[in-house]
């Protein structure tokens, strides 16, 4: 007889284990949900840029957007800008916003950008967002409802933050079960199912769904089911990242986006909350030792902010790929056990959310619908980490920079087939729906044509700009003058949701 599945359990609290737990437990407030955490490994505690899929995910939890923004030290991330991405000369930047372009069709615009605003970027011609970043504005005003802007935005947070106040939600007000304790095991069930973990001090917890968020360890999916990892840093190399927190004076402008700057083997983040920016080099070992990618970290802090006092710097190391399957039998890889590939463009938290969007839309009721629902959430997500992989990969096959590394990330031999055929079908055509079918592409066509005009990729020939395209880039320039006027800028945004909070908390 079918058993159903009444009792999921998750081992892994960093930011997937502790996403999976509130969204379950939100969208099916009948199921047993457990959290099971290790207190003494700790998580990542990077991860600091989300996706705009954010907004739903915290709104189906339950949680209010002034909550979540002064609890986890939140600020709005609009896009991410790319500096030197291209030549590494002085004014080599592009944007790569989360607004898309206007409703018309791509080479109308392209033509139309070619003959009126050839001077802008791509970015800054299609949409107002840019000027908006520019600014260091908020996409929103503080009246709107929770969750709405003027324009598409994410978020900027703190990961520690952020673990804590999921925690805190799912526990008090959703009715997760948290117990601290070290899972040393599985028990087997029939077939290839898991019936229950093994853990020190608590003994046994059985289940009907297990989902594994242990992290880059993949206790479950890697260490007792064996699923095959699939190695992809022939493609992308990077595999190395030091990360540093550098407080920032009050009252000091927040950016509205990501900035990625380009260096000899690698890239840096940095990302401003109210408090500090996080900043933080990725780099490829086989390009760059540890001690030349600090100094290169060290410098570029001095640059941006001359004043900050020396901080220490944390060393991290990633693997690059993803499992060959992400759901076997009753158990279901989220996070970082399911796969890494550096955090470029920062795909991450959004596949943690996709996977869980894709488990509650399709919550197999008994054991028996597992293998169904199995099969085509492996499919899926294969074809999710594929196109991770190719879209990041693009922001390194466009540059012109001559480094080593960078000539190698250009060596065609480590450029994925699918995008190789892309790139030779986008001299002809621009990226549109046709090359990225599925209702939620991770990366849109959209995003795709961001990275490719901003990065100097030749415009397709033979179309003419026409009235509406014209009109649509001159209602972007005109939007952009009237959200000047209208967006307050981020640090006073920030600052009042702060200042309510505490005046709150008293
Ligand atoms: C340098 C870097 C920068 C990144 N930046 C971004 C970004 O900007 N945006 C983005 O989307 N993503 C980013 N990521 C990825 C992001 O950090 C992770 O996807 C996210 O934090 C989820 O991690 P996790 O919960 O899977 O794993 P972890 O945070 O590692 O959590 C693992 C959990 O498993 C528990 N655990 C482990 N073993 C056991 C056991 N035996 N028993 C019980 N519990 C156990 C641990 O205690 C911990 O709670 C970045 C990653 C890196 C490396």
């Amino acid at each position: 007889m079918a058993k159903m599945v009444e009792r999921v359990v998750i081992v892994g609290g960093g930011t997937a284990g502790w996403l999976a737990a509130a969204r379950l437990a939100a969208a099916r407030p009948a199921l047993d949900v457990t959290l099971i955490e290790a207190p003494d490994i700790p998580t990542i505690g990077v991860g600091e840029g989300t996706w705009p899929t954010m907004r739903a995910t915290l709104a189906a939890i339950g949680i209010g957007e002034g909550e979540f923004l002064a609890a986890c030290d939140g600020s709005f991330k609009q896009g991410s800008r790319f500096d030197g991405w291209v030549s590494g000369e002085t004014g080599d930047r592009y944007l790569h916003p989360f607004t898309s372009p206007p409703a018309v069709p791509t080479r109308d615009l392209l033509a139309a950008w070619q003959a009126e605003a050839a001077d802008q970027s791509f970015g800054a011609a299609m949409t107002a967002q840019a000027a908006v970043c520019d600014r260091d504005l908020a996409p929103r005003q503080r009246a709107m409802p929770d969750y709405q802007g003027a324009a598409n935005y994410a978020y900027h947070l703190d990961a520690g933050k952020f673990a804590a106040l999921l925690s805190r939600h799912a526990t008090r007000r959703l009715g997760v079960r948290h117990v601290a304790d070290h899972v040393t095991g599985v028990r087997r069930g029939e077939g290839r199912t898991i019936a229950a973990v093994a853990t020190r001090e608590h003994g046994e917890i059985s289940g009907e769904l297990f989902i594994d968020c242990t992290g880059h360890a993949a206790l479950i999916v890697g260490g007792e089911l064996g699923v095959e990892w699939i190695d992809r840093s022939d493609i992308l190399f990077n595999d190395r990242a030091l990360a540093a927190q550098v407080p920032v004076a009050e009252g000091s402008p927040i950016a509205s986006q990501t900035i990625s700057t380009a260096h000899p083997a690698g890239w840096i983040w940095d990302i401003g909350l109210p408090g500090r920016r996080g900043i933080g080099c990725v780099y490829a070992s086989r390009f760059m030792d540890d001690d030349a990618a600090e100094a290169e970290l060290r410098a570029y802090i001095a640059r941006v902010l001359p004043d900050a006092p020396d901080m220490p710097v944390r060393r991290l190391s990633f693997p690059t790929g993803h499992r060959a399957r992400f759901w076997q039998g009753n158990c279901l890889a989220i996070g970082l056990s399911a796969g890494f590939i550096e955090p470029l463009e920062a795909s991450a938290i959004v596949m943690i959310e996709l996977s869980l969007n894709a488990l509650i839309d399709n919550f197999p009721a008994s054991d028996a619908a597992m293998p169904v629902h199995a099969e085509r959430f492996n499919m899926l997500f294969r074809y999710r980490w594929d196109r991770i992989v190719e879209f990041l990969k693009l922001h390194y096959v466009l540059s012109r920079r001559s480094d080593a590394y960078w000539l190698a990330q250009r060596d065609p031999a480590s450029v994925p087939p699918r995008l190789a055929e892309m790139l030779a079908l986008w001299h002809d055509q621009p990226p549109s729906t046709w090359d990225f079918p599925q209702v939620d592409e991770i990366f849109s066509a959209e995003s795709h044509q961001y990275i490719l005009y901003g990065m100097g990729y030749p415009v397709p020939p033979g179309s003419a700009p026409g009235d509406r395209a014209l009109a649509a880039l001159a209602e972007q320039r005109q939007r952009a003058r009237s959200l000047a006027s209208a967006l307050p800028t981020n640090r006073d945004y920030l600052d009042t949701i702060a200042a309510a909070s505490a005046t709150a908390a008293e």
